[in-house]
């Protein structure tokens, strides 16, 4: 069965994306932490991060990279908090988190 964010991929269901390529997916997390939370998600389905490919995994980075930065232009922040939980939806994705301070989120 598809992962919910493979059905945001795929447009089955509404997501607010923030960028996109053809191995990647970025979009408003739907209960952020703070404003401008953000997921960034391999289009490949796969539940552990450690499980990518290495070049699907050096990708996600660089991707991540991409949006955080855009994301730093958009939002007031000292910087991005980067972390990779992955407990609640089995498809990889990076939390990319705006932070001023360690106040700011409660993991
Ligand atoms: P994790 O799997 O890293 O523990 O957390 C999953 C994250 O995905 C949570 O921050 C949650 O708010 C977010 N999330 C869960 N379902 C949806 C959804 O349908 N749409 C979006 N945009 N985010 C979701």
């Amino acid at each position: 069965m598809a992962t919910i964010f493979t059905k945001i991929i795929n447009r089955e269901i509404p997501g607010h994306i923030v960028a996109e390529d053809d191995n990647y997916i970025a979009f408003l997390d739907i209960n952020p932490l703070v404003m401008g939370h953000v997921l960034v998600v391999p289009k490949q389905e796969t539940d552990y991060i450690f499980d990518l490919d290495d070049d699907v995994l050096a990708g996600l980075h660089v991707f991540s990279k991409k949006v955080a930065k855009a994301i730093e232009k958009s939002v007031k922040c000292i910087r991005i908090g980067v972390a990779v939980i992955g407990l609640e939806v089995p498809h990889v994705h990076v939390h990319l988190v705006p932070l001023n301070s360690m106040n700011d989120i409660n993991f």
